[in-house]
């Protein structure tokens, strides 16, 4: 059962030869009922629709549009309430397949129309079951049923019933797929979302921040009024290592390195990729002193680090420029700041933390 649904909704021809199938059975065994009760003019009817339904199943199947398909389904129902409500009268609950027909065909209109058009088109058919279920009601009333059958109270309820289940049980099934399709959707949507966001904020080589997602942090940082440092990272020799070994293994390097600054800052301190070889942390709630230990730790572990390349082992440094934000200072201003102190690590020697 949970196989047929799945199938139902993942495809479009098998959920509506499934409802097509579903409303020709309905008509067979009408067309048996009609034998049994002698009405000649509902037994060639139904006879027509089980064909109809037939025929609709091949238009499916040759790709016919969908749409099409639902209004001849719509025009068929409502022309059988008409003619099963002046044939045998109201009792037997005929028309209320016409009340089916208002949600099943905002659900069509609404995946099969484009544009607004869907709502206008959607309303009308609606507004037209409603006229047709009052015009149903008013033949009753004005013009008794040309069949006068002589049926029991029991077998009047039956048939009642079964038109009933056969309306509740369709208008179930489809808003449950209404619902489970909805809902598809919705995650569909929410998961696009995450990797566009993903991609918006992030740098494809390296997977760090990128500078725009830097700077809402900062923001946020600074906005929280808790002391934060920045660290302004280089590495050093940067091009000849790419003119040595090659561009290819020169990203392979940043990746590493990237990946090592990750581990050594806190899940709660950022990382971003502020341009070619330079890296900015970010560390939140914290003093020099702090930042300084983790500028350090990320500076040893770098420099102890073995990158390989194809023919042999390379190491490489970092540079590091320490900065706290003091009151009054801008975030620029403290970028500047740990911009000099890593102009300042570069001109004393590199491979060292500056503060
Ligand atoms: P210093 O120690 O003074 O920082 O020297 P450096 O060579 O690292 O500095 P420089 O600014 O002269 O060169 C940076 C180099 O980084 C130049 C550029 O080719 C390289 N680079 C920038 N982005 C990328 C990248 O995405 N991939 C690779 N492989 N190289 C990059
Ligand atoms: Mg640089
Ligand atoms: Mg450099």
């Amino acid at each position: 059962m949970k196989n047929i649904f799945r199938r139902i909704v993942s495809s479009e021809k098998y959920k509506y030869s499934c409802l097509i199938y579903a409303i020709a059975t309905v008509h067979a065994i009408l067309v048996a009922l009609f034998c049994f009760l002698h009405v000649k003019p509902l037994i060639a009817f139904n006879i027509f629709s089980v064909i109809t339904y037939i025929g609709c199943a091949s238009a499916l199947r040759y790709n016919c549009k969908l749409i099409w398909i639902f209004y001849t389904i719509y025009i068929e129902i409502v022309a059988h309430s008409f003619i099963s409500t002046i044939c045998i009268g109201w009792n037997f609950g005929f028309s209320q397949y016409i009340i089916a027909l208002v949600p099943f065909g905002f659900y069509m209109c609404y995946t099969l129309i484009e544009g607004r058009r869907k709502y206008l088109v959607a309303s009308l058919l609606g507004i037209a079951a409603f006229i047709s279920f009052i015009g149903c009601r008013m033949i009753s009333l004005f013009s008794g049923p040309i069949y006068d059958i002589d049926t029991s109270a029991t077998l009047e309820f039956v048939i009642y019933t079964f038109n009933s289940s056969c309306t509740f049980g369709f208008l179930l099934i489809f808003s449950l797929i209404f619902v489970y399709e909805m809902q598809n959707a919705t995650n569909k949507l929410r998961s696009q979302n995450t990797i566009l966001e993903n991609l918006a904020s992030t740098d494809p080589l390296t997977g760090l921040y990128n500078r725009r997602s830097m700077q809402i942090f900062l923001n946020h940082a600074l906005e929280s009024g808790s002391g934060f440092c920045v660290l302004m990272c280089d590495i050093d020799n940067f091009k000849s290592l790419n003119d040595t070994y090659g561009h290819d293994f020169g990203d392979e390097v940043l990746k590493a390195i990237s990946t090592i600054l990750q581990q050594q800052v806190e899940d709660y301190d950022y990382v971003c990729r502020w341009g070619g070889e330079e890296m900015l942390v970010l560390v939140s709630n914290s003093d020099l002193h702090h930042a300084c230990q983790i500028a350090e730790n990320i500076r040893r572990n770098i420099s102890n680090n073995m990158f390989h390349s194809v023919e042999k082992i390379v190491h490489c440094s970092i540079t590091i420029g320490v900065a706290s934000h003091h009151k009054g200072d801008t975030i620029e201003d403290t970028i500047a700041h740990a911009d000099y102190n890593l102009y300042q690590g570069k001109r004393n020697g590199k491979n060292r933390v500056v503060s």
